[in-house]
């Protein structure tokens, strides 16, 4: 198929055939460049690897849309992303000061941006249809907040979310945001959003879109906080740093792996998964093997519990020298549990590519947490426990290890307690969030209905 431009791909979500979009060539960032960004803010950063990617939105206007995503109204850290010291050699990059306290703000917000300035260049709109069981649909409809282009439903496991993971999505009263709490697990929701997308009339009709993590802008804008803890941490460009990353669907770190590749010195990528351990196993023994739904364990650090990983895909990809067809051959026959063992063929190159792993379990990442508050004060949320958990098994003498913190503790209260015996802090912006009246549909398990509530949206409106 041939090449499409990046604003294409923005709204595109996956390719036609199925498969996931990948840049034509991984653009380069050299020693020259990663000098002269050293002591620029991070939306500067942020433009000047966009840009590496972006081939069809002039600078100035890429310059603004970076800027309202990663202003102060979104984040309430004055560097955007914060790095802190908390042992010689071991630091935590800070991606949840978002609105959704989070890491999946740093790429939603921009990809917001990004959506309202080609639907308002094209003169079009976009449905999101979206499942959640948590971070992913409060980050996606925070980020489409005011956004006149674009509609949101967004499907969760009715009385499955945390509560206070529901509130951040059922408090919100926007006009193009709708919450619809499906009557079971969310793999009904997910399902729902299948079937949804299947129906290729319903989807042309209302032009449904996707903001699921393997919309290439997602992974685009995450390369930029690997870029720039590198460049607050290492300490002088050049010398190699290694990264440890809280690991589901591969998304997070398979933006390392990027930065990586552009010529960032991130010498190790420590993927950290919990009892889902699909990714730890794959790095262990060259085997990738797919859980079935019914085999995914309800873990503490509940934004892990995965039974594939979307975006490995394109890691597979990466390995086979960017060759689609045999990735395409690889991931053909990938059933609901299927799998495929790249030890013998691809074991040499897998280490090339500067990956280790390992799992983290519930007690590691209680552990975690309260080592970390009683030594240094600091009290981290489960999935961040995890990443640091296995981050520092790989801890290697006068490396300096940086692990990503992608949530606030705020929203895993309930594990917290358990290891500290006491609340996490609530940040003041949310103080009252749980008292806000909540706004949602509750929905059986039905695409039709689901469907029927879409159409029921535009009813009159002579839109989308
Ligand atoms: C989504 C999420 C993860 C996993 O990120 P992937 O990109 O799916 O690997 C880790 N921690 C938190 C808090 C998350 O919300």
């Amino acid at each position: 198929m041939d090449p499409l431009r990046f604003a294409d791909v923005l709204l595109l979500g996956l390719a036609p055939d199925g498969g996931l979009v990948v840049p034509e060539h991984v653009p380069e960032l050299r020693p020259a460049d990663l000098a002269s960004l050293r002591d620029r803010a991070y939306p500067e950063v942020a433009l000047t690897v966009a840009q590496r990617f972006v081939d069809d939105i002039p600078e100035p206007d890429l310059r603004r849309l970076v800027g309202a995503a990663y202003a102060p109204d979104a984040f309430t850290h004055p560097d955007v992303v914060s790095i802190d010291q908390v042992e010689p050699d071991l630091y935590l990059a800070g991606l949840s000061h978002g609105p959704t306290l989070a890491f999946k703000d740093m790429a939603l917000q921009l990809v917001g941006q990004l959506f309202e300035n080609e639907l308002d260049r094209r003169d079009e709109r976009l449905t999101v249809v979206g499942a959640t069981s948590g971070d992913t649909g409060s980050s996606a409809e925070h980020a489409m907040i005011g956004k006149r282009k674009v509609d949101v439903f967004m499907l969760s496991p009715h009385g499955r979310t945390s509560p206070f993971q529901a509130a951040q999505m059922y408090t919100l009263r926007e006009p193009n945001i709708v919450n619809l709490a499906v009557r079971g697990v969310f793999d009904d929701c997910q399902d729902i959003v299948k079937a949804v997308n299947a129906d290729a009339r319903f989807k042309a009709d209302y032009r449904i879109g996707a903001v699921n993590s393997i919309n290439w802008a997602r992974v685009m804008a995450q390369i930029v906080y690997y870029v720039f803890a590198y460049l607050r941490v290492a300490p002088s460009p050049g010398e190699p740093v290694d990264v440890a990353v809280p690991t589901g669907n591969f998304g997070n770190v398979y933006a390392g792996f990027v930065a990586r590749r552009m010529g960032v010195p991130i010498e190790r990528l420590i993927v950290a998964t919990n009892e889902n351990d699909v990714l730890a196993e794959f790095f262990a023994t060259g085997r990738y093997r797919v859980r079935a739904a019914a085999d995914v364990v309800p873990t503490s650090s509940p934004s892990m519990d995965i039974s594939k990983a979307s975006n490995f895909e394109r890691y597979v990809y990466a390995l086979h020298g960017d060759d689609p067809v045999a990735t395409a051959a690889l991931f053909a026959g990938l059933g609901p549990d299927g799998g495929f063992d790249l030890a013998g063929e691809s074991g040499q190159a897998v280490s090339a590519t500067g990956f280790v792993a390992g799992s983290s379990r519930h007690a590691d990442r209680i552990a975690t947490i309260r080592r970390l508050a009683k030594e240094h004060g600091r009290v981290v949320d489960p999935h961040t426990a995890d990443g640091i958990h296995v981050g520092l098994e790989h801890r290697r003498p006068d490396v300096p290890l940086i692990c990503l913190e992608t949530a606030q503790p705020v929203k895993f209260a309930a594990t917290i307690r358990e290891a500290l015996g006491r609340d996490p802090e609530i940040p003041p912006r949310l103080a009252d969030l749980l008292d806000r009246p909540q706004h949602y549909e509750v929905i059986d398990p039905d695409p039709e209905r689901v469907k029927a509530r879409i159409a029921a949206h535009y009813a009159g409106t002579g839109r989308p």
